[in-house]
């Protein structure tokens, strides 16, 4: 592994500490939580009351006030292949920063405690059974009347949708104007919200992904987040963070199934020697090392850049495209050089092979991500002719 050359000793002693609280709190449960299909609600309190939960809030929330992207960094590298289903990058720097940029003292002072504890586990609710990649295609309604808005719709693929108790869900609130749409905070228990079981699926077995019905929920309005025609703008703003931390994670699970190949193969014989020692064993595991070096380097500059505040979209998408599509093809190799014991649940592998195919898809397809760096190139459709 190449050289990494972003952190310094404050940051390797909280690798430390995160690897050992994952070993102890999140790696004896792994079994347990897959067959339920869903982490557990101490896993969450646990990490609250190891400072885990956005350690960038302030220090009135019971927060540590550490913008240093690179803690949260090193949090999802040294737990999302431990514990891939426990989606605390999801949380801590994907919808925690929606209410730290855009909810107002009020609202940060009722919701933020809970949030940094782990009393108050987040989900997003963009996605709807008509419109993924199409945000403007959004149905889901929210209109608005003296003292609430009433909200209507369906969101689908929503992950820590059975655990959360805020869902900060995305409404059209101008039926002529498909890009005015708020961000509303629902919270469980809202009469007329409720969820659907979760919905089995091919990976992250342990994440609780589920569909979530609004049938006239009276939001109030002190749940709207900032500006109830701005959503699509304030979605945009948060994307670049949020494709750097799907990228990270995506390079950490390329890492652990390279290392845990790099054993496989050593040790696994066949025509009387290790497997390792075929040359295209060894051809394949230095393509991968270069591959996964090469990602990190690229996901240590945007963070970087992201650290002087100049992550840029086209750039935080290449990093998603880059990543996830690397992580993609080295599991496939990976399991390739386990032969059939790669196909089988007990090797750790398969898992990550399974888990992996949703990295290209969710958080933007790797084809709206070439849209975006496209047409940063210039080459936008509507130029044509
Ligand atoms: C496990 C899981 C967890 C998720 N978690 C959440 C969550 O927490 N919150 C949330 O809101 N959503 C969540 N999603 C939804 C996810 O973000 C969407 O699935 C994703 O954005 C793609 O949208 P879609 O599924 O509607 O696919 P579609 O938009 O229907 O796309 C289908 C195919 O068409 C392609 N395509 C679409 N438009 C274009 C275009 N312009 N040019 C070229 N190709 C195009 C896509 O790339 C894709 O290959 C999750 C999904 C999964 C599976």
């Amino acid at each position: 592994m190449i050289r990494r050359r972003i952190f310094e000793s404050e940051h390797e002693m909280f690798r430390t500490s995160v690897g050992r609280w994952a070993d102890d709190v999140l790696v004896p449960h792994r079994e347990e939580w897959l067959a339920a299909g869903s982490v557990s609600r101490e896993a969450w309190k646990s990490a609250g009351e190891n400072g885990f939960l956005c350690m960038w809030a302030g220090e009135e929330y019971g927060g540590a006030g550490m913008s240093d992207y690179r803690f949260d960094q090193i949090l999802i590298e040294e737990i999302t292949w431990r514990e891939p289903g426990f989606f605390i990058h999801l949380h801590n720097r994907v919808i925690g920063p929606y209410l730290g940029k855009f909810a107002t003292a009020e609202q940060k002072g009722r919701f933020m405690p809970g949030i940094v504890s782990g009393d108050t586990i987040l989900a997003i609710g963009i996605t709807e059974p008509g419109a993924g990649s199409d945000v403007a295609g959004l149905r889901c309604f929210a209109e608005e009347k003296v003292d609430h808005w009433v909200l209507n719709g369906t969101k689908t693929y929503i992950s820590n949708g059975l655990l959360a108790d805020l869902v900060v869900v995305a409404a059209r609130t101008d039926r002529d104007n498909p890009y005015s749409m708020g961000l509303f905070l629902v919270e469980r228990g809202m009469e007329g919200f409720s969820r659907g079981s979760g919905l089995k699926k091919l990976g992250l077995k342990s994440q609780d992904t589920a569909e979530l019905f609004f049938d006239n929920v009276k939001v109030p309005k002190e749940n709207v987040l900032g500006d109830p025609a701005k959503a699509f703008k304030y979605m945009m703003v948060g994307l670049a963070e949020e494709r750097l931390t799907g990228a990270v994670s995506y390079v950490a699970r390329a890492e652990r199934a390279f290392a845990i190949t790099l054993d496989y193969i050593t040790e696994r014989k066949a025509f009387g020697r290790p497997i390792g020692t075929f040359q295209n064993s060894r051809f394949k595991m230095a393509e991968m090392r270069t591959r996964i070096d090469a990602c990190w380097a690229f996901v240590d500059h945007c963070t970087l850049e992201h650290l002087d505040g100049e992550l840029s979209a086209e750039t935080a998408a290449q990093a998603k495209l880059l990543t996830s599509e690397t992580e993609g093809q080295v599991v496939d190799d990976c399991l390739q050089l386990h032969g059939g014991a790669g196909y089988m649940d007990e090797y750790e592998i398969s898992r990550l092979y399974a888990d992996a195919r949703i990295s290209r898809i969710y958080a933007g397809t790797s084809e709206i991500m070439k849209e975006i760096i496209g047409r940063n190139l210039g080459l936008d459709e509507r130029r044509k002719g």
